[in-house]
């Protein structure tokens, strides 16, 4: 008589380990207490996808506060879906954001705890060797439906308003005699492996999710396929292996998986595993016309990483905001901290919002600018000059130009209490500064200046006619400020805001007024950074060259 033994050794003839061999390969972690072992698992099936990174984010953040360990694992058993290249540049954009895996894929081996291989494909003798013991316990069978009669079989059951799937009654290779698959096997028929799955829809399970709390969901009764034809394994069976053989403690993955935890908790108990924690997190949504929808890679640039380093945001800017809709108080922590330093604010998994969280543009510029604001003027140059140096051309032949000057210019009004907050991201810098390029401001002046309407055109003329003479940029900002207003109260502006504020309508103007032709004049903006500063920079001869060409086209 042909024993399960037999179909077993039939099927893999090569295993002989057990999962008790492999229980003494991957041992129990020996970590303290509360530590937790967290992985972000992406398949190599395109960009990094924003939602992911908010997962990686959360996932490395559990493991860091409690002091645990981190692992990235390669899933790439779908080689259909597989994208070329696509696992080497999630690597690289991981390390982009300063996600860095304490072990696992394309991380030397040597130099971390041996929970590996971390690339699915190269698992397969792990999972054959538990499907193997399955089957001899029972837990799992060959099934030879084709596509042919799963799609019939779904058509019965959708007619007869049924559930529909492969369970039950409907599961009919599970009960096939042993003898019978072995013959089949023997003749080269092709199978796949399924679980044989105890369950009943019927019945509701508890589960515990470590963001929703205790739920009850469906009882699993389906009889899922582990094991493809060829010859790899499902999601749902190599999440259960490995995150058991990886020692994983705590799962966090998207939403979209919570239906199938029943069966992973059932897989993992049908084993013999101690099932992990999981955290379900929300997917990232977006208002669109009014309604929330997920964020999605069709229609939304921002769904992809690369659209935020592509724009010139600081990954670390995206980080930050995504902490913000991962958890809300954390802008508490930020607003009364004032502290940017996300290793400094304590993640709570309880604290997550439960109904998708909101992408809001205005709040990830707002902290983008905070963070390029508090940085030095080195790392903002050099690090915009790295990112110019990829995607703008304009902006890295301005550094380029001058490096030391350019620094000069990202450092007005920097290093201070409330330092400028002009720029979200790099690409916005070269815009707010090109006009000190010579031949950038000649295109601004060729473009036509407009002058506040409500000054006098030739009181304009006259205050930059005069202007040079009162030019005085040997000294501090006081010295040079004190001679435009002299100039000013010489022309009529009124130099005191108070008595200006007080009866605008006695002058002819404020000091401001005139500052602002001094502004319009030479940068082509009424509002710019610090005048003095940019005049300094500018220089006496440059200034001067400028003045005398608005003059001309007065
Ligand atoms: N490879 C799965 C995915 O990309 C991973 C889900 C999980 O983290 O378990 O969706």
């Amino acid at each position: 008589m042909i024993t399960k033994e037999d179909l077993a050794n039939l099927i893999f003839p090569d295993i002989d380990k057990t999962i008790e061999d492999l229980e003494t390969i991957y041992p129990k972690r020996d970590l303290k207490e509360g530590a937790q072992v967290t992985r972000f698992a992406p398949s190599p099936t395109g960009f990094l996808h924003t939602g992911s990174l908010f997962t990686a984010m959360v996932a490395s953040k559990v493991a860091k506060d409690s002091g645990g360990i981190f692992f990235l694992r390669l899933e790439d058993t779908d080689t259909k879906r597989e994208i070329e290249g696509s696992a080497l540049k999630l690597v690289e954009q991981l390390r982009t954001f300063n996600i860095l895996p304490n072990e696992g894929y394309l991380i030397d081996e040597s130099k971390t705890n041996n929970y590996g291989p971390y690339k699915q494909s190269e698992r397969r003798d792990i999972y054959r060797t538990v499907i193997k013991q399955m089957i001899i316990n029972d837990l799992a069978y060959p099934c030879f439906a084709s596509e042919e009669d799963l799609n019939k079989l779904r058509e019965e059951q959708t007619a007869k308003k049924e559930i529909t799937g492969y369970y039950g009654k409907y599961a009919i290779y599970r009960n096939l005699p042993i003898g019978e698959a072995y013959n089949k096997i023997k003749n080269g028929e092709k199978y796949v492996i399924r679980f044989k799955s105890r369950g009943n829809h019927e019945n509701k399970i508890k589960v515990h999710d470590e963001i929703r709390g205790d739920l009850l969901l469906t009882e699993n009764d389906q009889d899922i396929v582990i094991l493809k034809s060829d010859g790899l394994p499902t999601y749902h069976f190599a999440h259960v292996v490995d995150d058991h053989f990886m020692r994983t403690t705590m799962i966090t993955r998207g939403e979209e998986w919570l239906p199938s935890l029943p069966l992973h908790i059932e897989m993992f108990k049908a084993l013999g595993f101690k099932p992990p924690k999981y955290a379900h997190l929300p997917v990232i949504m977006k208002l669109d016309e009014g309604k929330r929808r997920k964020l999605s890679k069709r229609k939304d640039p921002e769904a992809s990483v690369d659209y935020f380093l592509e724009k010139g945001y600081e990954p670390y800017s995206l980080l930050v905001y995504l902490m913000t809709i991962a958890n809300s108080n954390y802008e508490d922590f930020l607003v009364s901290q004032k502290d940017y330093d996300l290793d400094h604010f304590k993640f709570s998994l309880k604290k997550m919002s439960l109904d998708g969280a909101l992408f809001d543009n205005d709040k990830l510029n707002f902290y983008a600018k905070e963070i390029l604001s508090r940085m030095k003027k080195e790392e903002i140059a050099s690090k915009s000059h790295e990112w110019a140096k990829k995607y703008d051309e304009n902006l890295k032949n301005f550094i380029e130009k001058d490096y030391s000057r350019y620094e000069t210019i990202l450092n007005i009004e920097r290093e201070k209490k409330n330092p400028r907050k002009d720029y979200a991201k790099y690409s916005d810098i070269f815009d707010v500064i090109k006009f000190f390029d010579t031949s950038e401001y000649q295109k601004i002046l060729s473009n036509g200046l407009t002058f506040n309407p409500k000054l006098d055109k030739n009181l304009i003329k006259s205050f930059l006619v005069e202007y040079p003479s009162f030019l005085d940029l040997s000294s501090d900002e006081n010295t040079w400020y004190q001679k435009v207003k002299e100039l000013a109260s010489k022309l009529g502006f009124c130099v005191d805001m108070k008595a200006y504020k007080a009866n605008p309508d006695n002058f002819i103007g404020s000091i401001n007024d005139a500052c602002e032709i001094l502004r319009i004049a030479l940068v082509g903006r009424s509002v710019t950074p610090n005048l003095f500063a940019i005049l300094s920079i500018l220089g006496k001869e440059e200034v001067i060259k400028r003045i005398d060409l608005v003059i001309k086209q007065l």
